[in-house]
């Protein structure tokens, strides 16, 4: 046997050291895929959203049976009874109900979410209803837009159901069709139908809240509780066909053309209404400067013909009634004077318009020739109140991260049929998404973050359960 000197028991020992460092280094080189670690598991409600965005319901068509179907499987297993409706052409909802224990103190919670998405488009960096999990984000068409806020309300019907919990009133599940185009074959179509499930609604939560956030921090919640409102038209010129090679004063493109000319020129007024003095008026303290200064005093920087100082768009669109002309149909081939040309026009109504006077002044401009035909509508609706039960939850919820501002949006959601009805409607979005993160609605690459997923979850459980619990 060798004995070893201290200086070679020394050099065998650096040996052994560097070995150990060596190892350690490479692997976390390595990493964990390497290693067969697997991704950390989905919660429950991430599972059920990773499967509902593997539901293609682009709409059109929406096809949202399925997913209809997909919803009531769950509740199924956790023997909560369904219901499927469906319109005459075949456009389904779904609708459960919690009851209450007992003797009701008033009308249900409803919680609604629309199953159908806006269609993939171009541009995404993954197949769009994959519902792959790729850096912590599950990714798909109504990741945000609004397959995640139905899996949040569906989490919060179930949790209760679980926990056995004695309802003050009843909670009603409703996951409808057809947002995406109009709500004629969704909610719109459901109140219409089954008012006796609706009409005495407490209040309702649906789509239409957000967050403002500077990088991963939350600055402030929207709590949508006013909207402007669509009047979405189609018009159409007639006139003589004929061959593209002929002379043609009577061509309906060119009496199209014409009209909408007239149409567009037609000079915008801009105007301040209640729902933007709120709004805006809860921003103001948020900023600083010169959107402190013009959200402070409306009056004075919103003039008929615009804003005297500069704002940006979302804030601009606020206070005028917009038109714009975003589909044309003409002939199909260059050498064809087709006898019909139509436009679709989409008209964003502040809360006030009156409807029927913007329509008068459309076909005036527009002239004899061409027919206008109203596509999509909305009669005034009040504001949904915040001094409601419903809204002051979600304050003490999410007043807890950041301040909760009342928003009034551009965009129309369902809320408008409850609203239209006297029942209050609140916007809510419980997912605290990092600034930019909400980019992919409505474009390429829609994806939410699983932990932020979660966590918003586990807030529209506390929200629902602080309504009805006892
Ligand atoms: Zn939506």
């Amino acid at each position: 046997m060798k004995v070893q000197t201290p200086r070679a028991r020394a050099w065998w020992w650096s040996i052994v050291i560097s070995a150990v460092i060596l190892v350690t280094v490479v692997g976390s080189w390595v990493g964990p895929a390497a290693q067969g670690r697997a991704p950390a598991p989905l919660s429950e409600e991430a599972g059920w959203l990773r499967d509902y965005l593997r539901i293609d319901t682009s709409n059109p068509p929406g096809r949202e049976h399925r997913a209809a179907a997909f919803l009531g499987d769950i509740l199924h297993r956790e023997r909560i009874p369904t219901e499927l409706l469906a319109t005459p052409d075949g456009r389904v909802s779904l609708y459960a109900r919690l009851p209450a224990e007992g003797e009701p103190v008033g009308g249900p919670l409803i919680l609604t979410h629309h199953m159908d998405v806006v269609p993939a488009g171009p541009g995404w960096s993954v197949a769009p209803f994959s519902g792959d999990v790729i850096e912590g984000r599950l990714w798909g068409r109504g990741a945000i837009d609004s397959k995640s806020l139905g899996i949040a309300h569906l989490a919060a019907l179930i949790d209760l159901k679980r926990r056995g919990a004695a309802l003050t009133r009843d909670l009603v599940f409703v996951a409808v069709a057809d947002e995406e185009t109009g709500g004629s074959q969704g909610m719109g179509w459901l109140i219409e139908q089954f008012p006796d499930r609706f009409s005495a609604a407490w209040a309702v939560y649906n789509e239409g809240g957000g967050v403002r956030a500077v990088g991963d921090t939350v600055r402030w919640w929207e709590v949508e509780v006013a909207q402007k409102r669509p009047l979405w038209l189609r018009a159409t010129a007639h006139g003589r066909g004929g061959h593209g090679s002929g002379f043609n004063p009577r061509s309906s493109v060119h009496r199209l053309i014409a009209g909408l000319d007239r149409l567009t020129s037609l000079p915008a007024e801009f105007r301040v209404t209640a729902p933007a003095r709120d709004f805006l008026g809860a921003l103001a303290p948020r900023y600083t400067g010169r959107l402190r200064r013009i959200f402070s005093d409306l009056d004075r920087y919103i003039k008929a013909d615009g804003p005297s100082e500069p704002m940006l768009p979302t804030y601009t669109n606020l206070f005028v009634d917009t038109l714009q002309v975003t589909v044309l149909e003409g002939s199909s081939s260059i050498n064809v004077i087709p006898a019909q040309a139509s436009a679709l026009i989409d008209i964003r109504m502040l809360p006030d318009t009156d409807a029927e006077a913007l329509l008068a002044r459309v076909r005036e401009a527009l002239g004899k020739r061409i027919d206008v035909e109203v596509l999509v509508t909305a009669p005034p609706s009040p504001p949904s109140p915040k001094d409601h039960p419903a809204y002051r939850a979600i304050v003490s919820e999410l007043g807890g991260i950041a301040p909760v501002v009342p928003s009034y949006m551009v965009g129309f959601t369902d809320s408008r049929f409850f609203r239209e009805r006297g029942i209050p409607a609140y916007g809510l979005s419980p997912f605290a998404l990092a600034a930019g993160e909400g980019t992919g609605v409505h474009s390429a690459d829609e994806a939410i973050s699983i932990e932020r997923f979660d966590d918003g979850v586990e807030r529209m459980k506390r929200i629902v359960r602080s309504c009805v619990a006892r």
